[in-house]
């Protein structure tokens, strides 16, 4: 499935000056939080200025796409998001021409909208979308940052303000699909982790609503899980999942039960695995 979700208004859309604007003037969206976890926010800002394309490695749930929404949301840019999976084509992500009240009608896809709105475009888990996809991405990404619409015959070139952003997952996709140096090295990188405990503490309680005691329960859970590599867990027990095992604590679930149903089930179907998980969490929280 392809999905194109802008979460931050264009400044386009910034209302005039005045009475009339003020009263038409939506509601402020509310602060993406992102709690830094090193120079990420200071390379977004330089990349962006300097025109390079960014590339964000990293395991799920460790905070690669709340970073991208907390970034445009303080730039002020639209974004554009593009999830990726093995059926993304060149199509998805250019356009097509459609039947529109009997009259064939070209309709750009995300990708081509972006580049012409200036916004920010973030195709997640761009290892994920078919080859003639990642292809259409190349001239985008190199000194020409320009998009070639080969139905239309139409190029687009992108304006300074817009950024190119993908996401790459390594681990997960070390069975399945590598991206090719020559995809690769048209960007800058910047390889996300798990935070530090005392950084992931503070992201549990304020995305859960637990207190910081119950947080560092749920941090210490994942952190042994993450050094249980005996268990072979295609990925390990991420931020996303401690987040979630604390909204159930908040919405009153015991805690043990929040750990297995937010933690333990989601990570594996494993006997053997699941027992160890859950040996973890009894004699922690
Ligand atoms: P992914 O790396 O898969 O894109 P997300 O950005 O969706 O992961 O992060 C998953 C969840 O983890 C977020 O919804 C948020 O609750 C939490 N999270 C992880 N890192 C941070 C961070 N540095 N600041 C705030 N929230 C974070």
């Amino acid at each position: 499935m392809i999905t194109a979700d802008p979460v931050s208004r264009s400044v386009r859309d910034v209302p005039a000056e005045g009475a009339a604007a003020r009263e038409r003037a939506p509601q402020p969206a509310a602060p993406v939080f992102y709690l830094p976890v090193g120079k990420e926010c200071d390379i977004l800002r330089h990349a962006l200025t300097s025109q390079l394309p960014l590339m964000v490695k990293g395991p799920t749930g460790c905070g690669k796409t709340r970073f991208i929404q907390h970034m445009a949301q303080a730039l002020g840019r639209p974004l554009v998001t593009v999830s990726c999976n093995e059926d993304t084509s060149a199509t998805d992500l250019l356009g097509r021409h459609l039947l529109v009240g009997g009259e064939t009608r070209w309709t750009d896809g995300p990708v081509t909208r972006a580049v012409r709105e200036g916004a920010i475009l973030y195709l997640d888990e761009i290892a994920e979308a078919r080859a003639d996809a990642l292809v259409v991405i190349h001239s985008l990404s190199d000194h020409r940052r320009e998009l070639f619409l080969d139905r239309t015959g139409e190029t687009i070139h992108a304006p300074p303000e817009f950024m190119l952003i993908v996401s790459y997952n390594p681990g997960y996709q070390r069975s399945m699909r590598e991206l090719k140096p020559s995809t690769r090295q048209r960007f800058i990188a910047l390889n996300f982790d798990y935070p530090t405990e005392a950084q992931e503490i503070t992201i549990v309680s304020k995305e859960s609503g637990v207190p910081v005691v119950t947080a560092k329960q749920l941090v210490q859970i994942a952190r042994k899980i993450r050094h249980l590599t005996e268990l072979s867990l295609l990925e390990s027990a991420s931020t996303r999942l401690v987040v979630a095992a604390g909204k159930l604590i908040n919405a009153g679930v015991p805690p043990r039960l929040a750990c297995l149903t937010a933690i333990a089930e989601p990570l594996t179907d494993d006997g053997e695995a699941r027992a160890a998980i859950r040996q973890v969490i009894d004699l922690t929280i």
